[in-house]
């Protein structure tokens, strides 16, 4: 029977499909008549898209009304068994495009891992034992055509489409196969098919201990083989298990040097050993190791207690807990709950570097239920994940913001640790959304529960808290005898004066760190700029040396050696001479991680100091391995950026030091005294977590600060009310919602007169709200864009903000409709941070 070519009938299936463009619509495909008893919805779909691009598409709907605009296209292929995408996770995905303003086709794409959504695809060969001049089958003359070409090279779906056309794809391939002409090499599932490792076992007949002494007796004469038997039975405990023959042991782990490979082959001839394989996971979550016993002090007990009974009442918990007061063991304790409820849990966490640590922890408790997710895994990898938790094999995901779009069906929890932090935020591209406030959406669809974690909680979720809307548990004290560290100011200003300043260091942190050292404790030093310094530039006529596709300067590299722009990664070397001037004495000015890491070996020769930044922790296993040297010892000094001062737990860190708090303070950012407070306050919290108090350092000019002097008193309320004080005062959230608009073009004049033109056409619709600018960004020009901003301020609670934003959209498309305005890129930006 044809499968295509049949008549429009009631039984004609279309399908909605959505493919992950940023086109805001579905697409309809018509699906083949053999496939109407396997559509389905959620199902990913193979669609031809334009002329060339064959793409993965998700079928969102499916209905009997052709399209009328045009004629659909088939379905080119059917993926998944069952629906790769659940319901809930279509409903999610569809309030995120409404929420953060973008289309539902940049959701997928966020959502899917590469691996789910290739667009690149299934390779079509001709069959090795196939021979066309010989062949005694009766071929059409389109078959024909492709057999042909399939002679000399293979082909993808894309380029038979182009030679046959679509419409007969599917059925000549089909045909084709049945006639063992040709092979559908499918690339896409190669790829991502399941890892599987060779074992070997007993047959059942040898697997008793009787059967085994007389098979001893039958190859006395045979040492290899028997070696091969020896060495099988010291490894699994036939003789006392005998179930543990069934698990067999891996053909490679049997076969060593000592063992020959053709002894086991023979034993397998002979069918004492069989062969078998089994699919292994592409990466290793069980833990051997042994699980401490852990017992709750009381103030985490308590805490505990609180979080479960405000969860009776109220579906959000804030947990406000200090620096080393113990959350971690407060989740575990949750999560296992959660689990023993046969309810799902996600974990999130801001940062790989974060998850390293815990991890490990985790790994003790949850072992191989527990999936990982983030993006230093492959793609392989990821996909594993995807469909582990598809097929109910993990039901515990620890992960980054992006695990958000994993197919849950049934969470019951959601911890999401460190919620202040900014990498929960996506900044680019679309979706820019914030995984901690998507985590409270999904919590609703799933009827889940969702805890936040901090010890410096964002204003935003404090004053939710505080207003009643979320439970808010308070955790004041540190787990054990441990203490929260003193924490000191190096005053530049007067050490400038005394001379006590080497190089970047005062000379108290210079004495504190050297004290430090000697008695055997560890160092960690924050500066939030890697590179060896931000800026060089020419003394004697000031030229400083600028990116060419930005407004930036650029950053010396030592280590590479050239200045690089950190905005698009230009690169160029660094001059012997002023390119203005000819001097040369060019110099560079400030001082990034690079050039502390330097300093510090010179200070102190005989301590082992190491670097965490981005430049180093760019391989997988980057951070793993800065991490676990520091742990063990091995590193004295650890110095890096923000990624040190996250969540990570040592014990011997007495000494933490700080650099360019009063940058971080006076940040053009209304958000910047929110940062400071927690950037400072979370990486003084890596110092003293055991027994020994801990002493953090920061240096400074402006020591009278009152954000510092809050933070020397620990004082997260009071830094709270400021600050509360403040945002009320300028209309800042959490009494507005943001909205930025960003126009980008490259020529300067164009983007400046759209930025006019929207703003006014704004003001005038939306009267009623606060709307500032145009006005240049802080950095007015990247990658040969100029930028020009606009932000919105809409009191919350008072407006519709679904009519607001549906205005945004209305005019910036009619805007970018518009001739002289064609090529203008406007970003839309719900809540940015
Ligand atoms: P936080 O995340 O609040 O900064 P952690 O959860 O990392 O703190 O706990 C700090 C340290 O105290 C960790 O090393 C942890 O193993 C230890 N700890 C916390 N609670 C307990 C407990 N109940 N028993 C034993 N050790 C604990
Ligand atoms: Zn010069
Ligand atoms: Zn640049």
């Amino acid at each position: 029977m044809e499968i295509f070519d049949q008549p429009d009938t009631v039984n004609t299936f279309f399908a909605e499909v959505l493919l992950p463009v940023p086109i805001p619509k579905l697409f309809t495909y018509r699906v083949p008549h053999a496939w109407n008893e396997h559509v389905l919805i959620g199902q990913r779909a193979i669609v031809q898209f334009g002329e060339r691009k064959i793409i993965t598409g998700i079928i969102l709907a499916l209905h009997h009304q052709a399209p009328k605009e045009y004629e659909a296209k088939y379905i080119l292929e059917l993926l998944d068994n069952f629906p790769a995408v659940n319901d809930v996770q279509l409903k999610l995905f569809q309030w995120m495009a409404d929420y953060y303003l973008c289309t539902l086709g940049e959701v997928m794409n966020a959502a899917l891992p590469s691996g789910l959504k290739l667009s690149s695809e299934s390779i079509v060969q001709l069959h090795p034992a196939f021979n066309l001049e010989e062949s005694n089958h009766a071929f059409s003359e389109k078959e024909l055509i492709l057999l042909k070409r399939l002679q000399h090279e293979s082909l993808g779906y894309s380029d038979i489409a182009k030679l046959l056309g679509t419409k007969h794809l599917y059925t000549i391939l089909k045909s084709l196969t049945g006639k063992e002409a040709i092979i559908l090499f499918e690339e896409i599932r190669e790829k991502y098919r399941p890892k599987t490792e060779k074992k070997v076992r007993l047959t059942p007949d040898y697997n008793t201990s009787e059967a085994l002494e007389q098979l001893f007796n039958t190859i006395a004469n045979k040492p290899k083989q028997e070696d091969v038997i020896l060495k099988y039975l010291q490894h699994v405990q036939v003789i006392h298990h005998p179930e543990a023959n069934k698990q067999g042991i891996a053909k490679k782990q049997l076969i060593t040097e000592d063992i020959s490979e053709s002894s086991l082959n023979t034993l397998i001839k002979n069918k004492i050993f069989e062969e078998f394989e089994v699919v292994v996971p592409r990466f290793d979550t069980e833990d051997k190791s042994e699980l401490p016993i852990v017992l709750l002090s009381e103030e985490q007990d308590r805490a505990q207690s609180a979080i479960f009974k405000s969860f009776e009442t109220q579906s959000v918990a804030l947990l406000h807990g200090i620096t080393g007061s113990g959350k971690t063991e407060i989740y575990i304790n949750l999560i296992k709950k959660a689990l023993d409820s046969n309810t799902q849990v996600l974990y999130l966490l801001p940062e790989i570097a974060l998850t390293t640590q815990i991890v490990q922890r985790l790994k003790k408790v949850f072992g191989s239920t527990m999936g990982i997710y983030h993006s230093k895994f492959s793609d392989a990898e990821r996909v594993e994940v995807w469909n582990g938790v598809l097929q109910g094999k993990f039901d515990f995901i620890v992960g980054v913001r992006s695990s958000i779009f994993l197919p849950f069906d049934n969470l019951g929890l959601i911890i999401v640790d460190e919620e202040h932090d900014s990498s929960y935020k996506q900044q680019d591209p679309a979706p820019r959304y914030n995984a901690r406030d998507v985590a409270m959406v999904m919590a609703q669809l799933h009827h889940a529960k969702v805890l936040l974690g901090s010890a410096t909680p964002s204003i935003e979720s404090y004053y939710q808290a505080q207003q009643g809307k979320y439970g808010l548990i308070e955790l004041n004290k540190r787990f054990g005898d441990a203490q929260l560290p003193q924490v000191i100011l190096a005053d530049m200003g007067r050490e400038r004066k005394q001379k006590t300043i080497k190089g970047e260091f005062s000379g108290l942190l210079l004495k504190k760190i050297e004290e430090t050292l000697k008695v055997k404790e560890q160092v960690i030093i924050f500066q939030n700029r890697r590179g060896y310094s931000p800026m060089v530039n020419c003394e004697d006529c000031g030229w400083v040396p600028k990116c060419v596709n930005c407004a930036v300067s650029l950053t010396y590299h030592q280590f590479r050696n050239a200045l690089v722009c950190h905005y698009c990664g230009y690169k160029e070397s660094l001059p012997q001479q002023c390119p203005t001037c000819t001097s040369a004495r060019i110099k560079t000015v400030g001082y990034g991680t690079e050039k502390l890491e330097e300093e510090l070996s010179l200070h102190f020769a005989d301590a082992q100091v190491q670097r965490m930044d981005l430049d180093t922790t760019r391989s997988k296993t980057g951070y793993e391995t800065i991490i676990d040297q520091f742990e063990r010892g091995e590193t004295n000094i650890l110095v890096g950026t923000q990624m040190v001062t996250k969540g990570l737990d040592f014990d011997r860190v007495s000494l933490v030091g700080i650099f360019n708090a009063d940058r971080m303070i006076h940040f053009p950012d209304f958000r910047s005294y929110e940062r400071a407070f927690q950037l400072i306050t979370q990486v003084s919290g890596r110092a003293g977590r055991r027994d020994k108090p801990g002493l953090v350092v920061i240096q400074t000019s402006g020591p009278d600060h009152p954000l510092l002097q809050t933070i020397l008193r620990h004082n997260y309320k009071e830094f709270f009310a400021s600050q509360l004080a403040d945002r009320k005062q300028h209309d800042y959230p959490p009494f507005t919602r943001l909205i930025e608009i960003t126009i980008k073009h490259t020529d300067k004049k164009t983007c400046k007169t759209a930025a006019d033109i929207l703003a006014e056409q704004l003001r005038d619709t939306l009267s009623f709200i606060r709307i500032l600018g145009p006005g240049e960004p802080a950095i007015s020009k990247i990658r040969n864009q100029f930028l020009m901003n606009i932000l919105l301020k809409v009191p919350r609670g008072k407006y519709d903000l679904a009519a607001i934003k549906k205005t945004i959209v209305t005019l910036t498309t009619q805007l970018t409709t518009e001739k002289q305005f064609r090529s203008v890129r406007i970003t839309v930006d719900v809540d940015p941070m």
